[in-house]
């Protein structure tokens, strides 16, 4: 018992010195203040009464999926959408018999403000496997129906099946799996020309995608005119299900 006390009086002194960065700490008579972060108003209620509504939070609170703090935060609208991108997400895979809550569950969305992801120029959306977490820039939810976060998602998921998918998706497309070439007519993102995962990714995403808005047709910097967006969902679809076996 004495040790939990002490233990939990380490913590609350150490998560004091780090909410009152900007006060004196070393004063006798200083009397360090604890404030909890808690988000504005609408957001919480949105977040205890409609976020989790879909089945989307088994495993805890809407906390399983989302890092909101004053340095992270989100918008009403950020967080619609990425509601609206994991239960879309989740409810095509189990369409294939792929349980992606669970497939998902550990990876965390990260909000951070500005166009692109600090460190990483020209980078709207980026996945980091070993903290388990998906960082968003504003452009994340601005471009094209939000496919960056569909494409971080299909990373998470490729990952978690150990990049089967990533094997299967282009030994039926024929890849060039030595030099790590994307075939011709598979790939709709110059990243994702010389880069496998990146082509899985971006292969995830659309069929995601095009299964809500049929002929939906992403264009980027560079998509070459035959690229084969059908084949591209078609293939997907049987590379997920090799997967499986
Ligand atoms: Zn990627």
């Amino acid at each position: 018992m004495k040790q939990i006390i002490v233990i939990a009086f380490a913590a609350s002194t150490i998560l004091s010195l780090l909410l009152n960065n900007n006060q004196p700490v070393h004063g006798q008579n200083t009397k360090p203040t604890v404030t909890i972060y808690q988000p504005a108003a609408d957001i919480e209620a949105y977040l205890a009464q409609q976020f989790c509504s879909t089945q989307l939070c088994v495993e805890a609170d809407w906390q399983q999926w989302l890092h909101i703090s004053p340095k992270h935060p989100w918008t009403i609208d950020d967080l619609r959408m990425i509601n609206h991108i994991l239960t879309s997400t989740i409810e095509v895979l189990e369409k294939e018999g792929v349980d992606g809550r669970s497939l998902l569950s550990g990876y965390k969305f990260r909000r951070q403000h500005g166009e692109y992801i600090q460190g990483h120029p020209g980078r709207i959306a980026v996945i980091n496997h070993t903290r388990q977490e998906i960082i968003l820039a504003d452009a994340a939810f601005l471009r094209l129906r939000g496919f960056s976060i569909y494409h971080e998602l299909g990373h998470a998921v490729d990952a978690r099946m150990k990049r089967q998918l990533t094997a299967e998706f282009h030994t039926l497309i024929g890849s060039d799996m030595v030099n790590r070439q994307t075939a011709v007519g598979f790939w709709m993102n110059q990243r994702s020309q010389n880069d496998l995962e990146e082509a899985t990714a971006d292969a995830f995403a659309l069929w995601i995608i095009t299964t809500y808005e049929d002929g939906y047709r992403p264009v980027f910097v560079g998509t070459p005119l035959d690229t084969h967006f059908e084949g591209i969902v078609k293939t997907f679809e049987t590379a997920l299900l090799n997967s499986q076996e």
